[in-house]
């Protein structure tokens, strides 16, 4: 299967001159359908970027980067807001809602502003709020929700006319631990159940296990890209500790049905 995401040797540098920033050298990696990746690295090593960079927010300095076979850097700048809308949904560690506004309608604005000629909006809104487990809460200001309540709130924002690829930037480092983990799951799950691939920053190594890849990036560069040591239940290999992993796996099952 062709990858949707493919970047070979991107390299970015902000600003130019003596205050030049080298924020990303070489990078090499591709992302397919159906696919959990993580990215994980130090602060500062170049994950935002990186990430910013595969959802087309802006172009590398060197490099190319395919989305679905189309080559990015030779795309004309007015041309960048359209791939973006029917490629990426993004998600962020700040939830960004806007607080005057009801879960619904949160999700609808996006669908309005990603889509102006679609219909039946608020219909589709609520059934992605269900999709997220929230079908309940739909009527709810965010200051009335919990943060893992907001992150899926988030999360449905992100699938508003489904765009194959989600991209979170430490989508989960606003939340508790636990919530963290279920929210992770969610992300897997929309991965395993309806194809899309997912591409999460994140500093939580405990993640691993709702993921398929580990890229790690160090000082700009991709140091290592390998299968996730994942618990799974049909038992992948991999040194994992069986007791942490049932732990581990209860504790979000708990917490998914509070
Ligand atoms: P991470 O997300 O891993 O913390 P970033 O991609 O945000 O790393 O940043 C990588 C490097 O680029 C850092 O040294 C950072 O200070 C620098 N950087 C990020 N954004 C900008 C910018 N807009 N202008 C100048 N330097 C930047
Ligand atoms: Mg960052």
């Amino acid at each position: 299967m062709d990858p949707i995401l493919d970047l070979r040797e991107v390299s970015k540098v902000y600003g130019s001159g003596e205050t030049a920033v080298q924020a990303l050298t070489g990078a090499t990696l591709q992302v397919r359908a159906g696919e959990v990746v993580l990215v994980e690295g130090p602060s500062g090593s170049g994950k935002t970027t990186l990430l910013s960079i595969m959802g087309c927010l802006m172009k590398p300095t060197a490099g190319q980067v395919m989305v679905k076979g189309r080559d990015i850097v030779q795309l004309k700048e007015r041309d960048m807001p359209q791939v973006r809308a029917g490629t990426f949904g993004f998600i962020f560690q700040g939830f960004n809602l806007f607080p005057a506004l009801t879960a619904l309608e949160n999700v609808a604005v996006t669908i309005r502003m990603k889509d102006p000629r679609a219909r039946k909006v608020h219909v589709e809104a609520a059934r992605l709020l269900g999709l997220v487990g929230l079908g309940d809460r739909m009527h709810h200001l965010p200051a009335d929700l919990s943060g893992g309540q907001k992150q899926r709130v988030a999360i449905a924002r992100a699938l508003a006319c489904s765009p194959p690829v989600i991209l979170g930037d430490e989508p989960t480092a606003a939340l508790d631990s636990k919530t963290g983990l279920a929210v992770m799951k969610l992300l897997q799950s929309l991965a395993r159940e309806e194809g899309r691939a997912v591409v999460v920053v994140t500093h939580d190594h405990r993640l691993e296990q709702f993921s398929d890849r580990v890229i790690r990036v160090e000082d700009g560069t991709v140091l290592s890209d390998r299968p996730s040591l994942a618990p799974e239940p049909h038992g992948r290999s991999g040194p994992t500790n069986p007791a942490v992993a049932i732990r581990t796996g209860l504790e979000v099952g708990r917490n998914e049905r509070q």
